[in-house]
Parts: structure tokens; C-alpha cells; sequence
């Protein structure tokens, strides 16, 4: 079979890899405690899960307008109004199967061959593929843990070049869990205002944020950088719903008519039932919402100060999202059965041999020197966890 070069050039996404590999190490019966893939643990709440089933029932099972019906439309409306500040109508929002689906209709939209997107390092693992899939070049901008990973105005101006098109900023983020202030967002609001490089905020984390900090859209800022902004969000993570795949975004009309065309040819509407789902899940009781962040609160801490105890791991704390982002340089170097330890992916392969735990190797996001830790599971599983990998530890040289 000859698959394009495109295809070749596209790596499978390593989150996912290392979910499902977990998965079938369970299955196959193997102990496996897993801090792979971000994916809350808790069961879609039952409004929103009988919603689905009066959707069923009544015979929402057809077709729908390809941007998403507007029952829905209006929800997220007044969601993004009353949560973020922000007054868009109906054709600005395009909803589709998922933030990731959301994200790739953007670039295949904005792009042109040889356009390049500024993604800062660490990164979620998707962008820079997705970008890469409609031709476009990522361009890395570094962070350092002294800066919080967050990306400063000298360094974006310092990747800026006439192929600019735009800019993802994550917050909070995957896989370092930070913030971006509001001055910090400003900064970067006022170069690409200047520039005119549009900002793509993926705000997927939005409800996800600790000791009582509240999200702050860079859309939010003004009416010239909401303009030039595509606030990109889902229903994944706030509701526990990943698996009924519904994203959405908030932009230009314009933008929003050439995404709706791109998702006619393509999958046509997401899911009619879970759209039904998705305007109880935006309408009906949030208190589903602020339990799970109390529990992933409470693990928060067992984790990372679980993690940062470890000989040779150093981990700050994050303020939102569900990751621990470790410093495992010291690690490095180590002899494990007279093999050296030389990457996060020997790192990785050594935890899951010897701990009996996936983790996410810092290379997938463009950090060799760090570790992605999902804490959205048990509290047993991750004081397990946490025992297993002292344990290996103790085994290096
Ligand atoms: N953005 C980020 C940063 C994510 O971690 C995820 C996780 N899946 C997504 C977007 C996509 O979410 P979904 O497609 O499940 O809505
Ligand atoms: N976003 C989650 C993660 O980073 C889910 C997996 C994926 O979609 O990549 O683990």
C-alpha cells in the first residue's frame, strides 16, 4: 500500500498510544496503574447522560445542521456571556466532534502551504501534527519552568517572521498545568494585535483551575484581539464527556463559515444525541462540575508532593488542568540493569517494566527533561502509583 507522504510525516498521537497500551496490559490481566491519557474519571453526570436518552427516545437521530442545532448554539452563547465575558451570536460558533475536531478545522481553514503557527514547548501533543496536516510549519517557542512554561512577549516576538499566521496559547495548560496572568495575556494580546496574527485559545481546561483562581479569556481583552481570536473549548473535560465528542468554537463569522463548510464534507454534524446532551450539560445543574474539581484539588496534592518527595524528581506545583509535570533530568544518566536511562522515553519504558505504571515521556510535548502524570483517577491508584515508582527508583544505579 502506498500511503501519502503526508501521512507518513503524521506521528499517532502518544497520549493516546500510551492509553490504550495501558488498557490492554490491564486486560491482559497485567497490575497496570495508569497516569496516561488526561481523561476524567468520573461518570458523565445523570442529567446530562438522560438527556441523551430523551433524545434517543424522541427520535433526535437525524441529521442536523452541520454547525450544530440551535438550541445549542444559544447555550454556548450564553455560556461564553456569562462565564467568560464574551457576546458572540449563533454565527460565530461552530460546534464539532470535539475540541481536537474543533482545533483541526481551524488550521485546515487558516492555513496555506508554508504558513507557519507558533506553538510554545511543552506543548499538547496534537498541534503541531494537526498544523503539519493542513501544510501549514510549526515554529517552537520555548518556556522555562522559571517562567512558569508560559510564553513571554520578547520570546514570541523573537519567532515572529512575515509566514506568521498564528499563535496557540493553551491555558491552563496541557501538559504543565500553568496560568497565564492577565498581564501576561495582555502582552501577548498587544503583539499580535500589532502583528495581526491570530490567537488560537484552546480553553479546554477552563473549569480546571485551583485554589480559587478563575479563567480569564484572552478573547476577553478587548474588541481588537477578539477579533483575531478563536476561543476554542469543549464539553470533554468540564462534564466528564469524552467519549460523546463535542467541541465548539467562538470566532469570526467569516471563520466560522468556512469551518462549517470544511465539517460538510467531512463528518457533517457531531453526534445529534450528544449535542441534545450537551445543552443540558451547559444548561442543567453544575454542581457535578465543581465536585470533580474538588476531587482532582485534593489530588493534586497527594501527587505532586507525592513526586516532588522522589530522589531525583522535582515537581512544582501546578494551578490547573489534571497534570503533574515533573523535572526528571535527575533520573537521566541512571543505570537500570546495567542499561543507561538516557531520555523521558527510556524513562517511560523503565516505569512501565519495572513500576508497572504508564506515564507520558516530556519528549511528546517537546520537554525531554520532564514527565506528564494524569492525576483524573483514584486516589488509591495514585498513592499506588506513587509507592511503585519510589520503589523503581531505588533500583537505579
Ligand atoms: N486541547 C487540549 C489541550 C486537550 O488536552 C484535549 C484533550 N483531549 C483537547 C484539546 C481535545 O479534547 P476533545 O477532543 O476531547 O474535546
Ligand atoms: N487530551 C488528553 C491527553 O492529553 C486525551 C488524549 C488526547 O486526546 O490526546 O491525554
Amino acid at each position: 500500500m502506498n500511503i501519502s507522504n503526508k501521512a507518513k510525516n503524521i506521528a499517532p498521537s502518544p497520549t493516546l498510544f500510551i492509553d490504550a497500551k495501558a488498557k490492554k496490559m490491564q486486560q491482559e490481566g497485567i497490575d497496570i496503574i495508569s497516569f496516561g491519557a488526561g481523561e476524567p474519571d468520573f461518570d458523565t453526570p445523570e442529567n446530562i447522560k438522560n438527556a441523551g436518552v430523551k433524545a434517543i427516545k424522541e427520535g433526535k437521530t437525524k441529521y442536523t445542521p452541520v454547525g450544530g442545532i440551535p438550541k445549542l448554539k444559544d447555550a454556548i452563547c450564553a455560556k461564553l456571556k456569562k462565564d467568560n465575558n464574551l457576546l458572540y451570536s449563533p454565527s460565530n460558533i461552530v460546534v464539532s466532534c470535539g475540541a481536537k475536531h474543533s482545533l483541526y478545522n481551524v488550521f485546515q481553514c487558516i492555513l496555506n502551504p508554508g504558513d507557519e503557527v507558533i506553538i510554545p514547548v511543552p506543548y499538547w501533543v496534537s498541534y503541531p501534527e494537526m498544523v503539519k496536516m493542513a501544510d501549514g510549519i510549526p515554529v517552537f517557542a520555548d518556556t522555562s519552568e522559571k517562567e512558569n512554561f508560559t510564553l513571554t512577549k520578547e520570546k514570541f516576538l523573537s519567532v515572529i517572521t512575515p509566514r506568521t499566521k498564528a499563535i496557540v496559547i493553551n491555558s491552563p495548560s496541557n501538559p504543565s498545568g500553568m496560568l497565564y496572568s492577565k498581564s501576561q495575556l495582555q502582552a501577548l494580546a498587544d503583539v499580535a494585535v500589532e502583528k495581526n496574527i491570530l490567537i488560537i485559545s484552546d480553553e479546554i481546561y477552563e473549569k480546571m483551575i485551583y485554589d480559587n483562581t478563575s479563567h480569564l479569556s484572552v478573547a476577553s481583552l478587548g474588541e481588537e484581539i477578539k477579533k483575531i481570536t478563536v476561543v476554542v473549548n469543549g464539553l470533554s473535560k468540564s462534564h466528564s464527556m469524552t467519549g460523546w465528542r463535542i467541541g465548539y468554537i467562538a470566532c469570526d463569522a467569516k471563520l466560522a463559515e468556512a469551518v462549517t463548510n470544511i465539517q460538510s464534507h467531512s463528518t457533517s454534524n457531531p453526534c445529534s444525541i450528544s449535542q441534545f446532551a450537551g445543552v443540558e450539560a451547559l444548561e442543567g445543574p453544575q454542581e457535578k462540575s465543581a465536585e470533580m474539581l474538588a476531587a482532582f484539588d485534593k489530588r493534586r496534592k497527594v501527587m505532586v508532593e507525592g513526586l516532588h518527595s522522589l530522589p531525583g524528581i522535582k515537581c512544582s506545583m501546578p494551578q490547573g488542568a489534571f497534570y503533574a509535570f515533573p523535572d526528571i533530568s535527575g533520573l537521566l544518566g541512571k543505570l537500570y540493569n546495567s542499561k543507561k536511562i538516557t531520555s523521558s522515553d527510556d524513562l517511560a519504558g523503565f516505569f512501565l517494566e519495572a513500576a508497572k505504571v504508564a506515564i507520558v515521556p516530556g519528549s511528546a510535548f517537546g520537554m525531554d527533561n520532564y514527565m506528564r502524570l494524569s492525576y483524573a483517577t483514584s486516589m488509591e491508584n495514585i498513592e499506588k502509583g506513587i509507592s511503585r515508582i519510589k520503589e523503581a527508583i531505588e533500583k537505579l544505579k
